[in-house]
């Protein structure tokens, strides 16, 4: 596995992949790998002539107060994890390499950018968005895998490809979670033993709103109802938000549909964790 660190050199190395025909498959990260992110890989690894993993902690998309200072940053067991899924190439810029003093460029995603994750963490998925399109042309891939554990992630950047035109494919793949059910996340490693038990309310709530569901329930306003009696049955559980939305839009639905996302986001502790499913 090849890493590079600077920009122009990532640059010269993709643009002699693309040049010899190589479908290059793009996996970015912010490191602290887990089953989650390697699931992404495998897919790439599977798909592609050629994969490119990126592991860049993205001060733009931390806001003030928020734990990029305390960001787990494990890059020596990332790079083995990497090795032995067969990525090819790994780009490991520094901050000041993404972002020199005089960049001002930014890329915002309005309304979709600015709901759910986005209304809770106004900025985010502008630094989201932007940093993710620095990946894209510096890297040029010709698909590029997402876990649809951020969903509003993938509603954001679903709406930049299109929007900006990129010409890549976006790849979402399913959710990955421990053996108990609670999806797996850099942030996980916060939690204390007790939090960790908390935080199965996550996904107990969708489970219990994907029964709603199954059961022939489908009005909104019912399956928040549900999904909020699980979760509050836990002190320590700080709801941020519960919604039933058009997964692209992101705007709120009445009645829960094929294509609708349900999604949660609670603080366990001082730890905001994310859960959701999409309607079938
Ligand atoms: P991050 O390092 O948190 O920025 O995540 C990098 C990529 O891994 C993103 O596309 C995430 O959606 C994806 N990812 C994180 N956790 C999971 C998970 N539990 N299952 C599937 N994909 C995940």
């Amino acid at each position: 596995m090849q890493i590079v660190q600077r920009v122009v050199e990532m640059q010269g190395v993709c643009r002699g992949l693309r040049r010899g025909g190589a479908v290059v498959g793009m996996v970015p990260t912010m490191g602290a790998l887990h089953e989650g992110h390697l699931s992404l890989v495998r897919r790439a690894r599977a798909d592609s002539d050629a994969v490119v993993a990126s592991v860049f902690v993205n001060p733009l998309q931390f806001a003030p107060g928020e734990d990029l200072a305390k960001y787990p940053r494990t890059f020596e067991e990332d790079c083995r994890a990497l090795e032995r899924e067969g990525v090819d190439l790994l780009f490991v810029p520094q901050a000041e390499e993404m972002y020199p003093g005089d960049a001002v460029t930014t890329v915002s995603v309005l309304g979709v950018g600015d709901r759910l994750d986005g209304a809770s963490r106004p900025g985010h998925f502008t630094g989201v968005a932007t940093v993710v399109s620095k990946l894209f042309h510096i890297v040029g891939p010709t698909r590029a895998y997402f876990g649809q554990k951020d969903a509003v992630q993938v509603a954001v950047l679903r709406q930049m490809v299109k929007d900006l035109n990129f010409d890549l494919e976006l790849v979402t793949c399913p959710i990955v979670r421990d053996a108990d059910g609670l999806a797996l996340s850099s942030r996980n490693r916060y939690l204390s033993a007790e939090e960790r038990k908390q935080a199965l309310v996550l996904h107990q709530t969708m489970m219990r709103m994907q029964q709603i569901i199954a059961e022939g329930g489908r009005q909104s306003e019912a399956l928040l109802r549900g999904g909020m009696e699980v979760l509050q049955r836990v002190a320590g559980v700080r709801v941020d938000y519960l919604s039933v939305v058009d997964a692209h839009t992101l705007l709120p639905v009445t009645s829960a549909a094929r294509g609708s996302l349900v999604a949660v986001a609670a603080f366990v502790g001082s730890t905001r964790l994310i859960d959701n499913f999409l309607v079938d």
